[in-house]
């Protein structure tokens, strides 16, 4: 059984103010929709994710490519855009989730809610039961009272069986203002589940203010701890945080032995709980043999973005007595920055010896310890 989530992101609405449509306003420092795009990402009853696209916004950068999805170019109506990714999954998917790309606050119990009333229902979908008296009003005044029983507020994700839904969207002629009208026309029955007062939609610029405020309160922060140590050997150089620095001896080690990276990288996989280098780069597979370290560090932090970290900074402590660090620290800096893809601020190395103690002391290696914090929002 494939599940696939089609996250709809054709839309055009600016009504949350600003230049842009509100799926591509920032939230924390990434998209609207990225942020959508994660909770799918994350969830393990979730194989793989259909972003669909608004024609214009094909090839622009506003659309995240972190976390990875397929990218369908949607239509004129949101039916359309939806007709375009339930055609671009057909033959892979058995259910799809479609969600609202304006939606970046879906939880994993919402979606656990819907996955697991497919496993009985055609559909599914969540809503929040109105729990507020509902008044008729005109021209400033209350001119009566709506029964609010039975009445729900609609959410998504929207869960569906792909055959019998697909077939509804192309028997479907008139418009339909959600992917429930599609099924009920076609005569499907729609499971109501729980959903989420959190799972607001992004529709005007309060909504922005009110979803920074719910992410601050889940953000998940992390730290991670590294060190490692080479010992030196003949040689005439040694790398040490990306940058080459001659010296009498160099330091060994399967890869370039740059110690100080092997720190920052094992502090993010630490922080990650996702192992260490060995674990990902095997000391024991030839292809590492020399290897430059900036490899594993592009790998750690690609990991990390993946998951939906943002790096918030990296301490890395050198501890030796030679070569002299102080000079190099400019340069070290920029290229852990450049492989991080992180600003230079938030980045420290500095140095320190052993006042001639231990093996540092005696100059018979180089220790390094580090120290990543991040961030998911
Ligand atoms: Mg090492």
């Amino acid at each position: 059984m494939t599940t696939v989530a089609i996250i709809v992101a054709a839309g055009r609405g600016t009504r949350a103010g600003g230049a842009l449509p509100k799926q591509w306003q920032m939230l924390n420092n990434r998209p609207v929709a990225a942020h959508a795009m994660q909770q799918f990402t994350d969830h393990p009853g979730v194989d793989q994710l259909v972003l669909v696209l608004h024609p214009d916004d094909i090839g622009t950068d506003l659309w995240p490519t972190s976390p990875a999805a397929e990218v369908v170019t949607g239509g004129a109506t949101r039916q359309a855009s939806v007709l375009a990714g339930l055609q671009a999954v057909e033959g892979i998917a058995d259910k799809v989730l479609i969600h609202d790309a304006a939606r970046p606050l879906v939880s994993k119990d919402v979606i656990d809610n819907v996955l697991s009333a497919l496993e009985t229902h055609l559909g599914a979908a969540p809503a929040v039961a109105v729990t507020d008296t509902l008044w008729r009003g005109a021209k400033g005044h209350v001119t009566g009272v709506q029964d609010r029983a039975g009445l729900f507020r609609a959410q998504t994700p929207q869960g569906f069986h792909l055959a019998p839904l697909l077939a509804a969207h192309r028997a479907m002629t008139e418009d339909a203002t959600d992917d429930v009208a599609v099924a009920r026309a076609a005569g499907l029955d729609v499971a109501i589940v729980a959903g989420d007062e959190d799972n607001m939609k992004i529709t005007g610029p309060d909504d922005l203010a009110r979803a920074t405020k719910l992410m601050r309160q889940r953000m998940d922060v992390r730290c991670g701890n590294g060190y490692d140590v080479h010992r030196f050997g003949p040689g005439d150089h040694v790398w040490l945080c990306g940058v080459q620095i001659p010296h009498g001896r160099g330091l060994q080690g399967h890869s370039d032995a740059d110690v100080g990276m092997h720190a920052v990288t094992d502090a993010i996989y630490g922080a990650l709980g996702m192992g260490d280098i060995g674990q990902h780069f095997p000391p024991s597979d030839p292809q590492w043999k020399g290897a430059a370290s900036h490899i594993f560090l592009e790998h750690a932090a690609g990991l990390a973005r993946e998951n939906g970290f943002d790096i918030s900074n990296v301490d890395c402590t050198l501890v030796c007595e030679f070569p002299k660090i102080g000079p190099h620290q400019p340069a070290m800096k920029a290229a852990l920055a450049e492989i991080m893809q992180l600003d230079g601020a938030r980045i420290s190395v500095k140095a320190t010896t052993s006042e001639r103690l231990g093996f540092t002391g005696r100059e018979e290696g180089i220790a390094s310890i580090a120290t990543v914090t991040m961030v998911k929002s």
